[in-house]
């Protein structure tokens, strides 16, 4: 084997490989991408859409840091919707429907163009390793490749068995071999691996669709892009249609639940409860007498068409006869049928915040591998790989990501400290902090620690000084003058007559004030560009609670300062139960905020630990 030809290997070219490969590339890491074939890249095998509530979130934190995903579903995007749209912006989610081959090219750009990033295909089936480290992998072809780091993001195709009704054969996903050997690889290793399912709905040809029975939903008049380099969309928008299954649907569901790969007791693992299949939902939710489903284009030049709420196990014949009863798609013609995929995922709990493994010193988990479920948390994922691969190849310290400032940070420490039961999705409910850790304001939390970091290109780096000093300005314009409630209503904005002096930024935390009001005030204010106006808006309808979050937002980061060393044993330590002793020896909290977030953990035994950390360290350096 020739000496270290990468410093970092990605194996798998999904949306968790791209990531890693193009942030490892970022930092400088000679990086190879080994997948499968290059057909594969930036592949999305299910709906051909990014984004959605909590989900829209991660993909701006990935822009954030220089990522791909962002600008490549702007490029691809077909139709744009803000959700949530009249709820508070913190909960409002950037969604995009692409077109599916667009946005595989121009991932497939994206890894071409970056300098540092060799493509190599083929099948990676084993893992070298020197002295308990990852020193590189192994090709079916025999081939063998050095490295530091090995980032694995192998994502539904570790031992994959699809199943469409009572058949089910090998595969990784529709038309892609599994990933078998890789797969005993890693149990060998004797990590704690587990099975979940996910399925897809069958795809409609366009044509045999009756588009005037249904009713058309076309995007937001002004689309929200994903990337805060973006100027505007490039692809032709198009609408989606809207249609509802119905009694008869559900009827011939019903009668065939025997015949579903998922309920006929032919799958093993656990499914994504909410993305629930059809048949899930009329089993689960047997009161309702409908359900929606979207028409998803898949794209500006093909016929094919998404039923997105339809996704099944059934046999085809069934899926015909259920997909016939909806309106619209009396005469569908199914061109691929749906299917569920069943497949290994290693417990997370094996891994460090970095996303390293424990035991294995070298190399990362990012993905679906790591039971996820989306295209956007497998991003986010192998972005936190591809970054600590790569400083760690360069013998740099790792970068994590904290629950106090991303999304990112709050799926890794759910991941690594909690482990998943079922395909783990991100909403904005599991963010704590989610009234500061918005998608608006992504780069201003993340992009300044990716310049550190030396993932950021110098043209983001240079847009981002710019927009952050226009906020500062106008931030201080907004806060340099006070005004009395007499001075507020004679400019006519009516506030409470509390005698309290208010600025203008403070004004707009008020939900009926809007910006406009402000300018009788002081003109000036009329003169700031519109996107400091809005930004600054969103920033100020929050301040107030942000300010009283952070005495909590402060004591977390204190204690995420607190490391745990890797070698800190939990057992014997008096006053600490065994159920939790076993529980903190399994999961290995590097910190003290991670330990204080497992079940079970209380206040006096976290001061316990601490106390105890205190001690260690007291004895080192007498
Ligand atoms: P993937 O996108 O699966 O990429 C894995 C990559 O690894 C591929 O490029 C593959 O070629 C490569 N690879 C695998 N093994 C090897 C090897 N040994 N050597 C070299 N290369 C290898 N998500 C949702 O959010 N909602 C859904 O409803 C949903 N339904 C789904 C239904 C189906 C049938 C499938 C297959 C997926 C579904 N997903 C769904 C999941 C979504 O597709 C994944 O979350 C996402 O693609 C994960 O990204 P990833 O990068 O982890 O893995």
């Amino acid at each position: 084997m020739k000496q270290s030809d990468f410093d970092v290997i990605v194996v798998g070219g999904g949306h968790a490989g791209v990531e890693a490969a193009h942030a490892a590339h970022r930092i400088g890491a000679r990086t190879a991408l080994v997948t499968l074939n290059f057909e594969g890249i930036g592949a999305m095998s299910c709906n051909p859409a990014i984004g959605g509530l909590g989900k829209g979130h991660l993909v701006r934190e990935v822009d954030a840091m220089d990522g791909v995903m962002g600008r490549a579903a702007d490029c691809a995007g077909i139709q744009f919707r803000l959700l949530n749209r009249r709820k508070g912006p913190a909960v409002q989610g950037p969604r995009a429907q692409a077109d599916r081959s667009l946005y595989r090219r121009t991932v497939q750009e994206a890894v071409e163009n970056a300098g540092n990033v060799a493509l190599l295909f083929g099948e990676a089936v084993d893992l070298i390793l020197e002295s308990g480290r990852i020193t590189g992998v192994e090709l079916a072809s025999g081939e063998r490749i050095a490295s530091r780091s090995v980032v694995l993001t192998a994502g539904t195709f570790l031992r994959g068995v699809i199943h469409i009704g009572e058949n089910h054969r090998s595969g990784g996903r529709w038309g892609d071999p599994p990933s078998v050997r890789l797969a005993d690889r890693i149990a060998d290793l004797g990590l704690p691996l587990g099975r979940l399912k996910t399925g897809t709905p069958p795809r409609l040809d366009g044509r045999s669709i009756d588009w005037d029975a249904v009713e058309m939903q076309p995007g937001d008049d002004v689309p929200e892009l994903f990337s805060f380099m973006s100027e505007g969309v490039s692809a032709r928008q198009v609408s989606c249609g809207i249609t509802r299954t119905n009694s008869r649907t559900h009827d011939i569901i019903a009668s065939n639940l025997a015949r579903s790969a998922m309920y006929g007791g032919r799958i093993d693992g656990v499914g994504p409860r909410y993305c629930p299949s059809i048949e899930d939902k009329v089993v689960r939710f047997e009161e309702k007498p409908s359900h929606q489903v979207f028409l998803e284009p898949e794209g500006l030049d093909t016929h094919t068409v998404y039923p997105n709420g339809i996704s099944t196990s059934l046999p085809e014949d069934v899926q015909e006869a259920y997909v016939r009863t909806i309106t619209g798609l009396e005469r569908a013609k199914i061109l691929q049928p749906g299917y569920a995929i069943e497949y290994d995922y290693v417990d997370p709990r094996a891994l460090a915040a970095s996303l390293e493994l424990k035991e294995v010193p070298g190399l990362y988990f990012a993905g679906q591998i790591n039971g996820t479920t989306g295209y956007e948390e497998a991003a986010g994922q192998g972005l936190v790989a591809g970054i600590n691969a790569a400083l760690a190849a360069k013998g740099r310290e790792p970068y994590f990501f904290s629950r106090t400032e991303s999304y990112i940070g709050v799926m890794i420490d759910d991941l690594i400290t909690c482990g998943v039961n079922e395909p783990y999705r991100m909403f904005t409910s599991r963010a704590e902090y989610r009234l500061s850790l918005r998608a608006d304001n992504a780069d201003q939390r993340l992009t300044p620690a990716g310049e550190e970091i030396g993932c950021v290109s110098r043209a983001r780096a240079e847009a981002f000084s710019a927009k952050a000093n226009a906020l500062a300005d106008g931030k201080a314009q907004l806060s340099a003058n006070e005004y009395t409630p007499k001075m507020l209503r004679d400019a006519g904005l009516s506030v409470r007559e509390d005698g309290k002096k208010r600025t203008p930024f403070e004004l707009l935390a008020f939900p009926d004030v809007t910006y406009d009001d402000l300018i009788p005030l002081d003109a000036n204010l009329g003169n700031l560009p519109r996107m400091v106006r809005d930004q600054l808006a969103k920033d100020a309808l929050y301040a107030n609670y942000i300010r009283r979050q952070d005495d909590q937002v402060d004591a977390v980061r204190r204690d995420e300062a607190v490391p745990i060393p890797p070698d800190f044993s939990f057992s014997g330590l008096p006053g600490l139960s065994n159920e939790l002793q076993d529980k903190l020896a399994r999961i290995q909290p590097r910190s003290l905020a991670q330990a204080a977030r497992i079940e079970g953990m209380t206040p006096a035994a976290l001061t316990l630990v601490l106390a105890t950390l205190k001690q260690l360290d007291r004895k080192k350096s007498a």
